[in-house]
């Protein structure tokens, strides 16, 4: 026979139905029987009692699966570090914009080199103040006037308040005289 053969045998084999286990005559009686009986119950219930501390903690409870689901919407501690130090870094740069904005704006003689002032009139509010502007540096002069600020517990739509006056507001109104009042 090949080893071929021999293989295709074997698994032949495999398929072959189990042969039954005779029972043999001695076992035959009702008292054998019962006996034979409570001892596969009791074998099984042994298999069973051992099973149970095992099978009880693989149950998932419901404290088991809030517990899982905790977990699972917990978010990454690397995470969380890598946008904290993200922030920091943005405030950071943020700062030394606005440090470097408001030393152009002090430094800035809000006039052309003519001697011309710059300021340019922002008409259309509806408080019928203008507004300044310095295309040299940009800055923003405002009167008094009322602004919504950030939102907070009792002013969902933001909290509104009374800005004081820009610092330049009197000096950059002058442009208005040199113009002839437009
Ligand atoms: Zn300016």
């Amino acid at each position: 026979m090949s080893k071929q053969e021999n293989v295709g045998e074997q698994l032949k084999n495999l398929d072959a139905p189990a042969v039954p286990v005779k029972t043999p005559e001695a076992l035959l009686t009702p008292e054998s029987q019962a006996a034979t009986n409570a001892m596969i119950s009791a074998a099984i219930r042994g298999v069973f009692e051992q099973l149970g501390p095992m099978l009880e903690k693989m149950a998932l409870t419901p404290e088991k699966l809030a517990e899982s689901e905790r977990l699972r919407r917990a978010p990454d501690p690397a995470v969380i570090a890598r946008e904290l130090r993200e922030r920091k870094l943005m405030a950071a740069d943020l700062e030394d914009a606005e440090r470097q904005k408001a030393a152009n704006q002090s430094a800035c003689p809000h006039a052309y080199p003519t001697g011309q002032a710059a300021w340019h009139v922002v008409r259309n509010y509806p408080d019928r103040n203008p507004r300044y502007t310095c295309p040299l540096c940009s800055c923003w002069v405002t009167p008094r006037e009322w602004r919504i600020g950030a939102p907070d517990a009792e002013n969902p739509r933001g909290r509104a308040y009374i800005a004081p006056e820009h610092p330049l507001y009197r000096e950059a109104s002058k442009i208005l005289a040199s113009k002839g009042g437009n």
